[in-house]
């Protein structure tokens, strides 16, 4: 996230002077490390609980729609990046047809009102519905195989989706950041403390391998993932104190024999179970981990009180504050199907998890699969005038200056990191973004830039064939 930030600032303003500090000893290590996430580029063509249904039966596609054009903003801008010679697409992306798939037939009639009602939107147009047994076979063979002829299945897919190494692509924008003035990235260094000077400085406090050190700036973006709420706090900001975090650890069960990866070309999601997280909904996908091809299947959610995957146990404890405290246990009392949905996970054995598995996988061998850590998540706490609220997504906090800026939350993540980046600018770089010299430059990373896709076919389509040229999505 604070890779992308950089980039987009370095694009509109090469004299800007840019200093990203990071704890571990290279890019991307922590959440956006291939293995530490899904990889999806959540474009919401198979994630059925951004399309979830009302008591009334009625499905919003509204969440859906701003998922796919975000995400589409994404393309357009990591095209920019290859047109100019700054990325290599082909170290980061793959084409993978994003698939749904439900068994019983609620969940068939829900899938198939899903598909009836986002089909008609130009976004999912090429959506297809498909009940039939051989053809859910050609589309996913490992799914289908074994599975009880008398179950009622269904499935969608989108065969224009995309797997994701965000490592790499972190990677990639730290490369081509270093080949420009005035950017500086200083690694095995830990923001220990930030406190404000003046009206318009901030001083930031590190320990690195030299001994402390201190920076003085005028901005400050808190993109320290799973850490940015201790940061935030940190920074004293009236705006932050109303912020409290959940930790959310996962594990994947990941399989690299050959006879199995190169029999599954998707990303095939399922439904949630009650009162699973969204981190939560079971898939198995094919991943590109530094070239190499393999299956994943999970994530299985758990609690650790850590905030980083490389992080403390008394990261969550040490977040406790007078202000915050009830609202956490508001939000445990109001959402009782989460704590004990994840207090099951807790106790999941290998066997349990492995049958899971099975549900979607029913020829699957123990064997063949190995346990994996993925990266941690925090959930948003945010205390209301009627008590603590758990948010799903992702939140920009500002201070009312447009000094700072910190990221909190996670999803839908990495995959809309570019509109998150752009509502950054909005509130904390107002005056630069609205100058004719910062639109010009938008403009040109960003051809879209100010029109709404969903509303405007024409324009989605020259944007799609555009990034699907620069990007080698066909
Ligand atoms: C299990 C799981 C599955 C996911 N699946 C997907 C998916 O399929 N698609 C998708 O788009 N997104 C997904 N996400 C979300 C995605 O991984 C995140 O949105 C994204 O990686 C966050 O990037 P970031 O830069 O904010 O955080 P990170 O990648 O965690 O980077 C934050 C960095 O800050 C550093 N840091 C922290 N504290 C300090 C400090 N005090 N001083 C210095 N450095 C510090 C950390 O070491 C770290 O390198 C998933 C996440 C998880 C956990």
């Amino acid at each position: 996230m604070s890779a992308t930030l950089a980039t987009i600032l370095k694009e509109l303003d090469p004299s800007i002077r840019i200093l990203i500090v990071e704890r571990l000893d290279g890019p991307g290590l922590e959440s956006s490390a291939a293995r530490n996430n899904a990889g999806t580029g959540h474009a919401a063509n198979c994630e059925l609980n951004y399309t979830p249904e009302g008591i009334d039966g009625r499905i919003d596609p509204k969440k859906a729609l701003a998922i796919n054009s975000s995400f589409e903003r994404s393309l357009e801008f990591w095209s920019s990046l290859v047109e100019k010679g700054r990325l290599s697409s082909n170290k980061f992306l793959n084409v993978l047809p994003h698939i749904s798939f439900v068994s019983g037939q609620n969940d068939v009639d829900f899938l198939f009102k899903r598909q009836q009602i986002l089909s008609r939107f130009s976004a999912f147009k090429s959506m297809k519905f498909s009940m039939d047994r051989e053809e859910l076979n050609q589309w996913a063979p490992l799914v289908m195989e074994g599975r009880n002829p008398e179950e009622v299945v269904a499935g969608t897919i989108v065969e224009r989706g995309v797997d994701v190494d965000f490592g790499s692509l972190t990677k990639s924008f730290i490369e081509s950041l270093k080949s420009q003035d005035d950017f500086e990235v200083a690694y095995c260094s830990t923001v220990v403390d930030l406190f404000k000077i003046d009206k318009e400085r901030w001083t930031v406090k590190l320990k690195s391998p030299s001994g402390p050190r201190e920076i003085i700036t005028p901005f400050i973006f808190l993109g320290a993932g799973g850490g940015a709420l201790t940061l935030l706090q940190k920074s004293s900001i009236k705006e932050g104190s109303i912020y409290a975090g959940f930790p959310v650890s996962g594990q994947w069960l990941i399989c690299s024999e050959k006879k199995l990866t190169n029999k599954h070309h998707a990303k095939v999601y399922g439904k949630p179970k009650v009162g699973a997280p969204p981190m939560s909904v079971p898939h198995l996908d094919t991943r590109w981990i530094n070239g190499e091809r393999s299956l994943l299947f999970g994530p299985f959610a758990g609690f650790s009180g850590k905030f980083l995957k490389y992080g403390s146990r008394l990261d969550l404890l040490r977040s406790l504050r007078v202000n915050n405290i009830s609202s956490i246990f508001q939000v445990g009392l109001k959402n009782l199907d989460l704590v004990s949905y994840l207090a099951n996970q807790l106790m999941q054995a290998e066997s349990d998890r492995f049958k899971d598995l099975k549900r979607f996988f029913p020829n699957a061998q123990e064997h063949d699969w190995e346990l994996s850590i993925a990266g941690q998540r925090v959930q948003i706490i945010k205390a209301t005038e009627t008590g603590g609220e758990l948010k799903m997504g992702t939140e920009v906090v500002t201070s009312s200056d447009g000094s700072l800026a910190a990221l909190l939350g996670a999803s839908p993540g990495a995959s809309t990191a570019v509109t998150i980046m752009l509502e950054v600018l909005h509130r904390c770089w107002r005056h630069k973004i609205s100058s004719d010299s910062w639109m010009k430059r938008l403009k040109l990373l960003l051809p879209s830039y100010g029109e709404d896709l969903n509303a405007n076919d024409e324009l989605l389509n020259k944007m799609r064939k555009r990034s699907d040229a620069l990007l080698d999505l066909i």
